[in-house]
């Protein structure tokens, strides 16, 4: 173990801050350690795993398509990028996709393409703890100064309003404006939930303004919210939607879905990405996306998230350390009236991995087909751990 810590020291960039642990096997909701002890995982792969670890038809269509072609470029055709596109487009609203590798990456055509089609128009209004990424632009959109310090100057062209306002962003439009992006729970941000109405007014407001609505379900796609798409709870359709995380089951892909009727705006020799929904990447996509429909993934999660929710609710009135309980589906977040991190190392020494994000808020998002047997030794432990 510890030439694996010395290496990482040694030769890896600090820039994450890590448990001491060593992980070596995934299945489902499990994971190993290099001392085979196992533990439950209930933030698999940091909204990743939707499907959990190591699920067999993700694993078996990887297997079919690395025997059969590894890569092509964008400049040819093949046949996993063409039935992904369709597969996302169903289960979507009608559009065309663009893919590339990061939500990051996802966002940062979201802008190019809104600058675009701004012909001029370029400015674009995002929310106060919001999170769309580490490279600059998405950075820029990224409504966090902690993340921003000691980066700029950060690319102009970007407003942050508070969250659930819409009087804030009505102020905030202008001539300049060209698009709206949010997260419909702001996952980094502490689990904040957009309000119906202020979805329902924001697309109202882009309809009359002609702005384009981005909607970034990187963290919130793949049925985490028990549909298939967040915005499918608001009753409005996204003119732009980004997905990263899960799409790919432990993959890197990331895909752009533009409303189809502007979705030319980018066209050849605009926008480009080579690894973007390579052969492998997109046959593993195609595998989760059938998976989420073939074992009913979307009716488990709303099925657990109801369990789950009624099961952290009675421990908020146990636990008067919990202050709020916010979520959809099984994107779960329990705010504290203390900071986390002690909380989470306890879970860890009892076998439960969970996180904790802005500082304060324990985030639960277990994968799609967690077990109700399973939700019961999380809580069980999470229980302990606050009592303590
Ligand atoms: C994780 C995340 C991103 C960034 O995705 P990367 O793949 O790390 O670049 C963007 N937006 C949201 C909402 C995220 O949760």
């Amino acid at each position: 173990m510890q030439e694996v810590f010395d290496n990482y020291k040694d030769y890896i960039m600090p820039t994450y801050s890590k448990f001491p642990l060593i992980f070596v096997k995934g299945k489902a909701s499990r994971l190993w350690d290099i001392h085979n002890k196992v533990y439950l995982d209930f933030f698999p792969g940091w909204g990743v795993g939707n499907l959990g670890h190591c699920h067999p038809k993700v694993m078996q269509a990887i297997r079919d398509q690395v025997s059969k072609l590894i890569f092509i470029p964008n400049n040819y055709y093949h046949l996993p990028q063409a039935k992904l596109a369709e597969e996302l487009i169903r289960n979507s609203f009608t559009g065309k996709v663009f893919f590339c590798n990061s939500g990051a990456e996802a966002n940062e055509g979201a802008i190019k393409f809104s600058r675009k089609f701004g012909k001029g128009r370029y400015e674009i209004i995002s929310f106060e703890n919001s999170f769309h990424g580490r490279t600059m632009a998405s950075l820029a959109a990224t409504g966090q100064k902690k993340y921003q310090q000691g980066f700029e100057p950060l690319p102009e062209g970007f407003i942050s309003v508070k969250f659930n306002d819409i009087q804030a962003v009505k102020q905030a439009v202008g001539n300049k404006t060209v698009a709206i992006m949010l997260e419909l729970i702001q996952g980094e941000g502490g689990i904040n939930v957009a309000e119906k109405n202020f979805v329902l007014e924001l697309r109202n407001l882009c309809n009359e303004r002609n702005l384009l609505l981005i909607i970034d379900e990187v963290q919130t796609g793949i049925g985490r919210t028990g549909k298939f798409f967040c915005y499918q709870h608001y009753g409005i359709t996204p003119d732009i939607m980004t997905l990263a995380k899960a799409l790919g089951g432990g993959l890197p892909i990331a895909a752009m879905v533009v409303r189809k009727e502007i979705s030319d705006c980018l066209g050849p020799g605009m926008h480009a990405s080579t690894f973007g929904g390579g052969p492998v990447v997109s046959k593993a996509a195609l595998a989760v996306l059938r998976a989420v429909k073939k074992e009913k993934l979307l009716t488990n999660a709303a099925k657990m998230s109801e369990y789950l929710f009624s099961k952290v609710n009675a421990l908020k009135v146990k636990h008067p350390l919990i202050k709020e309980i916010r979520g959809i589906g099984l994107m779960i977040g329990i705010e504290l009236a203390q900071e986390g991190k002690t909380i989470v190392e306890k879970c860890l020494q009892q076998g439960l991995l969970i996180n904790c994000t802005h500082e304060n808020v324990l985030r639960l998002m277990p994968a799609l087909n967690i077990t109700k047997k399973e939700i019961d030794r999380a809580i069980d432990i999470l229980d302990k751990a606050l009592t303590g």
